[in-house]
């Protein structure tokens, strides 16, 4: 049998791939799932990002969805955690996104979600793919085809996180925030809620637009370098910038600085763990060792999982955790939206911000310090058995590990993680330490290890 999901959801290039034939298959055997689970007329919320080819593959995969007899409430462009949020508050036995998150704009894909809003169990994307492959699709009569009903939530969605953070701290000190939604999804929110937060905002890339004319809409250092001198030059308080389906977002400093997304996940953490009283805080293997020491302040609990924000969201809701996040700038607050959503990190941000009298810059300086060192090395052919001969060989060293996902070497100062990339022909190797040059002795550790591991 095929398969069709990877981490989440499936993605390719538009109407190479991701045709309108494909979505409407998938529509399809979505809808014929939900119905053999004995629901009669199941509601699907359907939304998408600002991609060219949104409106033909959400346009697709609806006709799929009403044609074996389930309702839609289309809620048209709106970020994924939007559309998360809007398939649980409408109380819908499913949802999908057409998006392909921080991809280049000929891309797209299609995300399935649970009556939650979380991402589509692993078991229940096997009886999608099933369905899907054997076309075992369920068409309606003529009489008992879905219907669509429109709804605009970008509204709710913006004042149900106004009702989760202290707007009257943060309007008494209106923070000046530049934000940069790179022409994505959340150009549609993100402006409009700092606004109504109390922020003075100055918004660049803010226009719909799928053909992203800006900049490449994954949040990197490289990426951002027009709105590290914005922030600066025009004397900001912060800036703040999405990728094209407003889950992350990544905040540079007043002085133009780029700041990891390990560095405000700790700082959301460390408030959200104050507040609660502790918890469990459920993060990956590749995240700074930062999130031991904020969660240790705050007589917390730290889980790692395998990369991938969907993994993080099931061990939040399996382990009833508090907060989750990853090192890409993705914060999840489970008692508000299973999965990773930046406008609701960027309004806690905000709060933060305005809360501490002090420069965005200090917050950041007074994390504990650590030293981080990142690369990556084209790798042909089969990059999980390169990746667990680098195991094998640690081990023969006796070094401490952990094989969670890649090879992790963990020494009492810092740590070293070589992992293939699930996407591209690429092994990463990241290290971390309390001192540069340990840093970058365990980053030489890495490569030193793939090198012999590819050799072998
Ligand atoms: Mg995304």
């Amino acid at each position: 049998m095929g398969r069709l999901f990877g981490t989440f959801g499936v993605r390719g290039i538009a109407n190479e791939k991701i045709t309108p034939e494909f979505a409407l298959k998938v529509g399809m055997a979505f809808g014929t799932m939900l119905k053999k689970e004995g629901k009669k007329k199941p509601l699907v919320v359907v939304g998408r990002d600002t991609r060219v080819s949104g409106e033909m593959l959400k346009d697709a995969l609806i006709s799929g969805l009403l044609s074996v007899g389930c309702d839609v409430t289309d809620v048209g462009i709106a970020p994924t955690p939007a559309i998360q949020w809007a398939t649980d508050h409408f109380k819908a036995d499913g949802g999908a996104v057409i998006t392909a998150s921080h991809n280049p704009p000929e891309y797209n894909g299609i995300k399935l979600l649970e009556p939650n809003g979380m991402g589509l169990k692993k078991e229940r994307e096997a009886v999608v793919e099933d369905i899907f492959f054997n076309e075992g699709f369920d068409r309606a009569r003529w009489d008992e085809i879905g219907e669509v009903r429109e709804e605009n939530i970008v509204k709710p969605y913006i004042e149900a996180i106004k009702r989760r953070v202290d707007v009257e701290a943060i309007k008494k000190r209106r923070p000046f925030v530049v934000v940069d939604p790179s022409n994505g999804a959340g150009s549609l929110t993100l402006p409009y809620l700092l606004r109504e937060l109390g922020c003075k905002v100055v918004s660049v890339n803010a226009h719909p637009d799928g053909h992203f004319p800006a900049r490449n809409p994954e949040p990197t250092e490289e990426n951002l370098w027009e709105l590290m001198r914005i922030v600066k030059a025009l004397g900001a308080d912060f800036g703040v910038a999405q990728d094209g389906d407003a889950d992350r977002a990544v905040f540079i400093d007043e002085n133009g600085r780029f700041i990891q997304g390990d560095k405000t996940f700790a700082l959301v953490a460390d408030t959200v763990l104050r507040e609660k009283g502790g918890g469990l805080l459920v993060t990956t293997v590749a995240t700074s060792n930062l999130l031991d020491d904020i969660a240790k302040r705050n007589n917390a609990k730290v889980m790692r999982t395998k990369v991938g924000d969907l993994i993080v969201a099931r061990a939040l809701i399996e382990h009833n955790g508090t907060i989750g996040g990853e090192e890409n700038g993705g914060v999840i607050f489970p008692d508000f939206v299973l999965g990773r959503d930046g406008a609701m990190t960027t309004a806690k941000i905000a709060e933060i911000f305005a809360k501490s009298g002090k420069k965005f810059s200090e917050l950041i300086d007074e994390l504990p310090k650590y030293y981080q060192f990142k690369t990556k090395r084209r790798v042909e052919g089969d990059r999980k058995a390169v990746v667990a001969k680098v195991a094998e060989l640690a081990k023969a060293r006796r070094y401490k590990m952990n094989t969670t996902d890649g090879a992790k070497i963990i020494f009492d100062d810092g740590w070293v993680l070589v992992r293939a990339s699930g996407t591209e022909p690429i092994i990463r190797v990241f290290s971390e330490a309390k001192s540069e040059e340990k840093a970058s002795e365990y980053l030489n550790l890495g490569l030193e290890l793939l090198e012999e591991a590819l050799r072998a």
